[in-house]
């Protein structure tokens, strides 16, 4: 497929939100209202039917989709993203009826997670059906299964009528993408169609749990925290590897954890300690790498934005330390624009790892290479 350029994208939308002069099709849809679109979900389904690929938005970030029961088809979101054969992809669903076609058996916890959670950020690992391929497994007897909120992912999933299999839609390594801008940067000229339905509303990847075995385990945090998980399931397990770096005797349980993530090509310090501390060692830091001619930047917090301005550095905001939440949204986006800035490096604070600032602090020391200064 010919590459267009992301400007011209941009540009060649027709009202309707939906163009077809190129090859990867790039079209707008209302944010809550998916019908008025439907001109794009059918085209969508005619896609995934055909074989094809489909970016579209989610409320965790952007997903690639392909028909989960087709194994060319699946193949080919590991070739558009260049994502290791063994690393598996969620099955998205948009009805509960429909999980019994991808999940062999589900527990009276998994029942009560579902109840509790679906549909929302939390995907669920099961013991695989047969109809499920092993190239959407990587080759695991399990299956990982999700039922996104998001009405456009919803619409999406029922225009086609298939389980849809998905992983992020970014290139691998590359941070997740949380607008349909992202999507088309890594993947313009690689997929058939990508769908933008505007900003992702939590923008960090779905929370994982294995409720396979005995007991509960949380293999990837999320915006499902930990305390969500165990107010409906009583005590669960956490990967280790979710707190500290894998290596060969420590590998994580969700297979694509073990991969370079979430990483720009700028190098990211995180700056962990006392506030006062911090604030004065980011600013000293950022400054001796600009007079070592290095392009700088400094992530920073509402609450601490004052004392860095107009020291010489790039200043990028990042939400609200009293409502996490918004540096979970925004904390994949801030990654990508230290590249779009071609920042050399960047400084950021280190979040507590508690709540949501578990999934934040996973998605930061994987970016930062585990580069922490303590001061
Ligand atoms: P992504 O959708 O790009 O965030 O990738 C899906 C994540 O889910 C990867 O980290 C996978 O390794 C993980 N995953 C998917 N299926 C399974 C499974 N059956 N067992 C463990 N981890 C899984
Ligand atoms: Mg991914």
């Amino acid at each position: 497929m010919t590459p267009v350029p992301a400007e011209a994208a941009k540009n060649i939308k027709n009202a309707a939100g939906l163009t077809n002069k190129m090859e990867t099709l790039f079209c707008s849809i209302g944010k809550d209202n998916p019908k008025a679109s439907n001109d794009v979900f059918k085209k969508a389904a005619e896609i995934i039917k055909g074989g094809g690929l489909v970016a579209f938005p989610t409320e965790t970030v952007y997903g690639l989709g392909a028909n989960a029961l087709d194994r060319t088809a699946v193949k080919k979101i590991y070739e558009a993203k260049g994502r290791p054969s063994d690393n598996p992809l969620i099955v998205h669903i948009s009805s509960l009826p429909e999980l019994k076609t991808a999940a062999k058996e589900i527990s009276p916890k998994a029942e009560k997670l579902i109840d509790a959670f679906w549909p929302g950020p939390l995907t669920i690992i099961f013991k695989k059906n047969d109809i499920i391929p092993f190239e959407t497994s990587g080759g695991l007897d399990t299956i990982a299964v999700r039922f996104p909120e998001n009405p456009a992912a919803r619409y999406f999933i029922r225009s086609c009528g298939l389980p849809i299999a998905a992983p992020s839609a970014n290139t691998s390594g590359r941070p997740s993408p949380t607008s349909a801008k992202h999507v088309l940067s890594d993947l313009n000229g690689k997929i058939d169609m990508i769908i933008d339905g505007g900003s992702a509303k939590f923008g960090l990847e779905s929370t994982i749990v294995s409720t396979v075995g005995d007991e509960i385990t949380l293999l990837r945090p999320g915006s499902v925290t930990t305390g969500m998980l165990e107010s409906v399931v009583g005590k669960i397990k956490i990967d280790k590897t979710i707190l500290v770096k894998p290596d060969e005797n420590l590998r994580p349980l969700a297979p694509g954890m073990k991969y370079k993530h979430y990483s720009p090509l700028c190098n990211i310090t995180i700056v962990k300690g006392d506030r006062d501390k911090v604030i004065k060692a980011m600013a000293e830091l950022a400054e001796r790498a600009g007079e070592k001619g290095e392009k700088t930047g400094i992530i920073t917090t509402a609450e601490d934005r004052a004392f860095f301005e107009n020291r010489g550095f790039e200043l990028l905001s990042l939400g609200r330390e009293t409502s996490p939440e918004t540096i979970g949204a925004g904390l994949l986006r801030v990654l990508r624009t230290c590249d779009d800035l071609h920042l050399s490096s960047a400084f950021i604070k280190a979040f507590p790892e508690e709540g949501i600032g578990l999934a934040i602090m996973n998605r930061l020391k994987k970016a930062a290479g585990y580069n922490i200064i303590e001061v």
